[in-house]
């Protein structure tokens, strides 16, 4: 029985058939354990063949094969790979134990050259010398156009698609990218962005966002593939203006500025370079006063339109003609006036300025618009810090403006190129502020175990007078040292010095020894002092995290007398001991004064 089955199986095995194919790995015989096999006209290669160069991990029905950072699943039987989207022309074979691959799997699977010596039965593995793809991509403008070109190795097969409006999508097979290629944002006219990726194993993709209306036209030249994206232009037509003649485009894209020229013959020329006539070649007869006859054409990368004058004019049109779609923002200047400071844009073309102003920026929106060749001569100023232009949405063109110092803002159309910006100083330093440090001199106030009133009321103020005079604000105190000033003279110094906001600053004392909190009063029935010290004790409260204990009215002889807007600081119970325990800390009665302060500070700035 054994020796019947013996002969059986060494009848059926493929071993009897085409033995002593060698497989060379360059010129160095790969001592392998099987060789290479012919089955049905086709030769199979042992897994083994690839050791030297792949991790290869089997199992009985499959080759696991880690080449060039790819993985592939080689399974007995079966002639699609997994791991990629490939299918080899006859499945693998399991001989004498061994996955075989079928020898063009080598080349077509795993890119391998692969050589064939039919008079040396043998076959010469070698590494593909060079894989095709992109090896570089370069950006440059040429004559109006925006040029792409594709530095490639290997011979080049791509072709376009558009996605209308303004998507391009060019496909090179058989190819990879040889290097990561970044996303590139351009700030070209007719080309946005470039994002090239590899989809797939083998085939890169470039996606091209353009200006709507732009043509793309390519070409191979060398190893190169050149993306040329142009302006375009449908039809011409001719304008009698009131005499003078004028040639009119129609164009999505918008035109470059042309060379213009008047030949000797009378013929009135307009040449724009790196444009594509989208319409047919014409010659449209006109036969007024003026022209014979309108005709334009392409001619090589420029489109060029011609009248035909009856005679010489001597004043061509100096109309600054912009065909494009939208305004261009050429010039910003910078100036001071006595309001402030004055932003001038100068735009080609028509538009309107939307404004929005939040927290220290003004927000300009050009409708539909962008800049151009921007002469820019922004400066800043004690009202302007900052000018950057973005593109927005439905094409608006957004200048962001850093506010410094100011007090509104006013935009006009100057005339029909002009489009002013007044920032208008602010006028807070002009505003007096007067600072009335509680009691003094014989009169003390409220006694603490440690302290007393007039002395903290009066270091607060000076903290706070530092404060505001750092802001530019002006500020008079009514007492700078330990002196008794009596409340009469202190509202008269308020009132004569012409006082915006008069603070009288003061710490409290109570019998309930418990007692503890800032508070904030204001006159009976003032509604500027009452929104001041509403604001002002928000600020206490937030910043020293102390009891609330509210804005309020008070009958104090200092709020009742003739002051627009005056408040009085209770800033903690001097005769709690955990409270004067703060209020005698110098940081504590700093962030008293900073609460103050920013009170102030943003009361003044509501005004605005
Ligand atoms: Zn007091």
């Amino acid at each position: 029985m054994h020796l019947i089955l013996l002969i059986l199986v060494l009848l059926l095995s493929p071993t009897s058939l085409g033995s002593g194919i060698s497989i060379y790995w360059l010129d160095k015989p790969l001592n392998l354990r099987v060789n290479a096999q012919i089955q049905g006209g086709v030769i199979y290669i042992p897994i083994e063949a690839l050791k030297n160069i792949a991790e290869i991990k089997t199992t009985s029905q499959v080759a696991k094969v880690k080449y060039n950072g790819q993985e592939y699943n080689f399974v007995v039987g079966e002639s699609k790979v997994t791991g990629i989207e490939k299918k080899m022309t006859k499945p693998c074979q399991l001989i004498q134990g061994e996955i075989f691959l079928p020898m063009d799997a080598l080349s077509d699977i795993l890119g391998l050259a692969v050589k064939w010596e039919s008079k040396n039965r043998r076959i010469v593995l070698s590494e593909a010398t060079e894989k095709p793809g992109v090896v570089e991509l370069n950006f440059y403008e040429d004559g109006n156009k925006a040029v792409l070109e594709i530095e490639h190795r290997g011979p080049i097969k791509y072709f376009v698609t558009k996605n209308p409006p303004d998507n391009w999508q060019v496909e090179i097979t058989d190819s990879s990218l040889l290097k990561p290629m970044p996303w590139i944002l351009l700030e070209h006219p007719l080309l946005e962005s470039v994002r090239v990726e590899q989809l797939s194993r083998d085939k890169v993709t470039l996606h091209l966002k353009s200006r709507e209306g732009a043509v793309l036209e390519s070409k191979i030249i060398g190893n190169k593939l050149i993306l040329e994206l142009m302006y375009s232009v449908n039809n011409f037509e001719y304008r009698n203006i009131g005499g003078l003649p004028l040639i009119q485009a129609e164009s999505r894209t918008g035109l470059p500025e042309p060379k213009e020229y008047l030949t000797e013959d009378n013929q009135l020329v307009r040449e724009f370079q790196g444009v594509k006539l989208k319409g047919t070649s014409a010659k449209k007869v006109i036969n007024d006063e003026l022209a014979d006859y309108l005709e334009y054409q392409q001619i090589d990368d420029k489109v060029v339109a011609k009248i035909q004058l009856k005679r010489a004019i001597t004043g061509i049109m100096v109309e600054n003609f912009s065909y494009a779609r939208l305004a261009k923002v050429k010039a910003v200047t910078t100036r001071e006036n006595d309001l402030g400071t004055v932003l001038e844009f100068r735009v080609d073309g028509d538009t309107s300025l939307k404004a929005t102003k939040e927290l220290n920026t003004l927000k300009i929106e050009f409708k539909e618009a962008e800049v151009n060749n921007l002469k820019n001569q922004f400066k800043s100023t004690n009202e302007v810090k900052t000018l950057n232009f973005s593109q927005g949405e439905n094409d608006n063109l957004i200048a962001l403006i850093g506010l410094g110092s100011s007090s509104g803002y006013a935009i006009y159309q100057k005339d029909a190129h002009i489009y002013s910006v007044q920032i208008i100083k602010s006028q807070l330093k002009e505003k007096l502020i007067v600072i009335d440090p509680g009691h003094g001199g014989h009169d003390p106030g409220a006694i603490g175990s440690y302290s007393e009133e007039k002395d903290l009321t009066l270091d607060i103020a000076l903290r706070l007078n530092k404060l505001l005079q750092n802001r530019g604000y002006k500020v008079v105190l009514t007492r700078e040292a330990d002196v008794y000033v009596p409340l009469s003279d202190r509202a008269k110094i308020a009132v004569q010095s012409n006082a915006r906001i008069f603070v009288s600053i003061h710490a409290n004392g109570s019998s309930n020894l418990e007692a503890a909190g800032v508070e904030t009063f204001y006159a009976v029935g003032a509604a500027e002092s009452m929104k001041l010290a509403q604001v002002v004790q928000k600020n206490l409260v937030n910043i020293l995290n102390a009891n609330n204990r509210d804005a309020k009215e008070g009958s104090f002889w200092v709020l009742i007398n003739n002051i627009p807007t005056a408040i009085l600081v209770e800033t903690g119970f001097i005769t709690n001991a955990a409270e004067e325990d703060k209020l005698r800390q110098e940081l504590y009665r700093q962030k008293i004064a900073e609460s103050i302060y920013q009170g102030i500070d943003s009361y003044l700035k509501s005004l605005i």
